[in-house]
């Protein structure tokens, strides 16, 4: 397999909080993946803001740092000095006044601009109330949010109307980084590419679906962050959520951000309120590795480090199909995956010590990005008719080459599906 990489447009990318452990561990790496694999066109340039103040060539050697750590020390050797002169940094302080002039005369006014908002979201009304009045964000300049966005819906409504003030929806930019994973995007050509599933696809045919999210690490260095949070904030309310509609949705007209967005509403506005009985939370305990209260440093916490819940879509598709959502930290393995278990046939023209075993449809997330459909069928040899299940198992990775088990990580997807592509040479007419 080839992949095609279309190179993107010119932009200005401004990322706030340049400094933080998002941008060192995730942004920067993605982008400069995209760089080495000639996404970026040559007069893209990447500006670094944050209150520390720094020279441009300070925060380049700590840009370069945070590479050699996250990035194959190969790649980092090829290409790490043309990326650097790509970089450059600014300090300002989102609730001050300083350094905002600054960044307006940096700009270009002829490219794209993007400005990632890699801070608290305490901040992100500051930014978007200085990129507007010192001038700085052209009409069609977009904005990226990362998650958590707000505590609740009063906070998520506050944090949306303050971004709504100085910017359209359309150039509002919330990123979900697990809808940028190969398997997620695939999970819509599974579903609607292809004719065998989707007759299937409703309560007559699906028993019950599982969507797990499983961590093996625990809440690490992360735990004041945590503590706050918990799994249902963490994980369930967008990621899982996420998950869910895609496998619960109804076929979108087109594949088309709001035609998508429109059918994943739909499900949601379906969702039966949770009843308590429905959900169970829980924290791990001490085993060879301290506890979770142990790792957050409060012994009374009550926040939820694992949790589990039973929802009801209430339509015509899915009506008494259960679906289980269930996430955590520090379980056996690390494991995201979509299972879709089938029903029974109606009637066994078998004898009952045959036995029999319902279809199940697993698409793995991670690790190991593919596609398994257990099938029943007789066990080989004498013996009689005795059924058992055998996978069809497709490995992306075994299937499509090696390159399949290379595709970009998702923040490099999300972050350079901010800034439209070039005209594509191959299907350009
Ligand atoms: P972080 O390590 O605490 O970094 C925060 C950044 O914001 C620093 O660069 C800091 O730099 C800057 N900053 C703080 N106050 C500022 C101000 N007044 N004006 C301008 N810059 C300011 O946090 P993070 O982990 O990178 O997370 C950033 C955001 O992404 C948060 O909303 C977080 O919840 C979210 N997020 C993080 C992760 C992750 O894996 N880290 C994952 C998903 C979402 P200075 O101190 O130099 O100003």
């Amino acid at each position: 397999m080839v992949s095609r990489v279309i190179p993107v447009e010119s932009f200005d990318l401004v990322i706030f909080g340049a400094t933080g452990d998002l941008a060192r561990r995730k942004i920067l790496p993605a982008l400069f993946r995209r760089f080495c694999d000639g996404q970026m066109p040559e007069e893209a340039r990447i500006i670094g803001a944050a209150r520390t103040e720094q020279t441009p060539d300070a925060w380049r050697s700590w840009v370069a740092d945070s590479l050699s750590e996250f990035v194959s020390p190969a790649l980092t050797e090829a290409h790490v000095d043309v990326f650097l002169e790509k970089l450059d940094y600014i300090a300002v302080d989102a609730r001050g006044e300083a350094g905002w002039s600054d960044l307006k005369a940096r700009m270009r006014d002829d490219v794209v601009q993007a400005f990632y908002f890699s801070v608290a979201p305490a901040l992100f009304g500051d930014l978007a109330e200085r990129l507007h009045r010192f001038g700085i964000a052209h009409g069609a300049a977009r904005i990226v949010v990362e998650k958590p966005f707000g505590r609740d819906l009063a906070t998520a409504r506050a944090l949306n109307a303050t971004l709504a003030a100085h910017f359209e929806e359309g150039q509002i930019y919330r990123i979900d980084h697990y809808l940028g994973k190969e398997t997620v995007q695939n999970l819509m050509a599974v579903r609607f590419g292809n004719v065998l599933f989707e007759p299937l696809w409703n309560a007559q045919y699906v028993d019950h679906v599982q969507i797990t999210v499983a961590e093996a690490v625990g809440v690490g260095g992360r735990g004041s962050y945590y503590d706050q949070s918990g799994a249902m904030r963490d994980m369930v309310q967008n990621h899982l959520m996420q998950l869910l509609c895609l496998t619960a949705m109804e076929p979108p007209s087109r594949f088309e951000p709001d035609a998508v967005r429109d059918e994943k509403l739909k499900v949601i506005r379906a969702l039966q309120p949770v009843s308590a009985k429905d959900i169970v939370r829980g924290q791990y305990e001490a085993g060879d590795t301290p506890s979770y209260a142990e790792d957050v440093e409060e012994t009374d916490s009550r926040t939820e480090s694992f949790i589990a819940m039973k929802l009801h879509i209430a339509n015509w598709r899915w009506n008494g199909t259960p679906f289980y959502l269930r996430t955590g930290k520090r379980l056996k393995a690390r494991k995201s995956e979509i299972v879709v278990i089938f029903k029974e046939p109606p009637h066994s023209i078998f004898d009952e010590d045959a036995g029999s075993r319902p279809n199940v449809l697993s698409i793995r997330l991670q690790p190991d990005e593919g596609i398994d459909l257990s099938v029943t069928i007789k066990e080989p040899g004498p013996g009689g008719m005795r059924l058992i299940d055998v996978p069809l198992d497709m490995s992306f990775a075994d299937a499509l080459g090696p390159e399949a088990a290379d595709v970009p990580d998702a923040y490099e997807r999300l972050i350079m599906d901010v800034t439209p592509r070039q005209p594509d040479p191959v299907h350009a007419r």
